[in-house]
């Protein structure tokens, strides 16, 4: 009886919380989706914990601190000036400074910073390190611009940006469209303004003047120790597996790296003009002499490997038959009919390298097909978590080796991987790593905010 009536009322709070969420957000449709794959989550959390609901946790962690939103206005090359939007979403602070990077892409609306910001207050709270969560960018397209327009550009968000952060307060990295060229050119603006070497402000940063070694490997490495882990739980190994990966940018070419470091054949890469297949094996020096060196399209890839065919278009990727997927790309790349396809074709195991690469569809129908599923929010967390240790050796005014940032990444995606297993087990869904990742990161921040009081 009491049972019942604490999931009744478990379940009505949680409702409520959603539907006045979705009455003030109606046209924001990333930011409701990653709420409710969320909100789902928690009904056997609020059951065990009333204080939640006294405290009305739920509807203080839906509502950002703030969101700011600004004018970008920068020069081409040919003297035309532009402006473009500029944003930063400072989520939620209970267990650190807002961490979370910087988009520069023509999708970049406030319902993708605000669904990519919510994501991280979890994921940065599951690493357990003393991170909040925020995100920011702004919808300017860096495609076909010169290097001295990408710097302008950079110069001018900064010139606004800088106002809002700083290493205690909110500490910004890359994402899509922001590598460490980007972050090189935001940090000399800050510093110029400022006035100040606080190299903690970012991170991301090239090693030399503060970066970590290891942090570009560390989206794409941390998703491959998440696998293995997943993997070594069905007493398997990545040995001779069959790998898909989509995305030819930061994450998955340090994902395809570490797979075919453990024995993986990665078979296909994409970028948002289309998908290659290589079913002897991607050759991964060709793919960063395209991606990273030369910035070119993916098709040039059949210049090194003539045996290798190109599809236009990304759907297609997911109908190649593979035992691991592993998408790097962006959001709700994978769908349901995407799902259906890898499951028919076998997959047993997939991963997400992007922030929200699956749809809520394809998430259950993976979870009801007995493939092992990695959520983003655990899987991808490795990023953030290795720019956490680069705030660490700025502030302590120090740098670690290769070895030992590695050492340290692959330790907290084990214990990501343990925490999330456990949380599932312990309320009563084995199994189930969406919901595990879910809990283990939500009580996290639930306890700090019931700690904090009411403000
Ligand atoms: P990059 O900009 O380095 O690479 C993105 C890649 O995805 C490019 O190959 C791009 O192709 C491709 N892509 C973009 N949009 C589409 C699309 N609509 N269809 C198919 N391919 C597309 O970004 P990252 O690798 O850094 O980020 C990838 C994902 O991982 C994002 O979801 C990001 O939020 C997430 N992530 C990144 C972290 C990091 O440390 N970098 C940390 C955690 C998550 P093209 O070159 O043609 O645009």
């Amino acid at each position: 009886m009491t049972t019942e009536l604490n999931y009744t009322a478990a379940q009505q709070y949680i409702d409520e919380v959603f539907t006045q969420l979705k009455e003030k957000n109606a046209h924001q449709p990333e930011f409701l989706q990653a709420a409710e794959e969320i909100l789902l989550s928690l009904t056997p959390v609020f059951e065990q914990h009333p204080e939640y609901i006294t405290h009305n946790v739920l509807s203080r962690i839906v509502e950002p601190d703030r969101i700011i939103s600004f004018r970008v206005t920068w020069q081409d090359d040919n003297n035309n000036v532009h402006v473009n939007r500029g944003y930063r979403v400072q989520f939620n602070n209970v267990i650190g400074p807002y961490k979370g990077g910087l988009r520069f892409h023509p999708s970049v609306n406030e319902s993708i910073m605000k669904f990519l910001a919510f994501e991280q207050i979890f994921k940065n709270a599951l690493t357990g390190l003393p991170i909040g969560g925020g995100k920011g960018g702004s919808d300017f397209n860096p495609k076909g611009k010169s290097d001295a327009e990408i710097m302008r550009f950079c110069q001018a968000f900064m010139t606004e940006l800088y106002r809002h952060i700083g290493p205690d307060v909110d500490v910004p990295a890359g994402d899509i469209g922001v590598g460490g060229r980007e972050i090189g050119y935001l940090w000399g603006q800050y510093k110029r303004i400022r006035g100040a070497y606080e190299a903690g402000v970012l991170t991301g940063k090239t090693p030399g003047y503060g970066g970590s070694l290891a942090r570009k490997e560390a989206t794409g490495y941390g998703l491959v120790y998440f696998v293995a882990e997943m993997l070594r739980e069905k007493s398997e190994s990545f040995l001779d597996k069959t790998v898909v990966v989509s995305g030819s940018g930061n994450v998955a070419i340090y994902a395809i790296e570490k797979a075919q470091h453990y024995g993986a054949k990665v078979v296909a890469a994409s970028d948002s003009s289309g998908y290659i297949y290589d079913p002897e094996g991607i050759d991964l020096h060709a793919l960063k002499d395209i991606k990273e060196v030369k910035g070119e399209r993916i098709s040039t890839y059949l210049n090194y490997r003539p045996n290798a065919t190109f599809t236009p278009g990304c759907d297609a990727i997911w109908s190649i038959p593979c035992d691991i997927a592993l998408p790097c790309a962006t959001q709700n790349e994978i769908n349901g009919d995407a799902a259906r396809t890898l499951i028919d074709n076998g997959v047993k195991f997939v991963a997400e390298g992007a922030n929200m690469p699956s749809d809520l569809e394809a998430i259950n129908l993976f979870l009801d097909n007995d493939v092992y599923f990695g959520p983003a929010k655990a899987a991808n967390a490795g990023g953030v978590a290795t720019s956490a240790l680069e705030m660490s050796q700025n502030s302590g005014r120090t740098s670690w080796s290769f070895a030992e940032v590695d050492g340290k990444l692959q330790e907290i995606m084990h214990s990501i991987y343990t925490e999330s297993k456990e949380a599932a087990e312990k309320y009563g869904f084995a199994g189930n790593l969406v919901i595990g990742s879910n809990i283990a990161g939500f009580v996290k921040v639930a306890n700090g905010l019931v700690s904090e009081g009411v403000y």
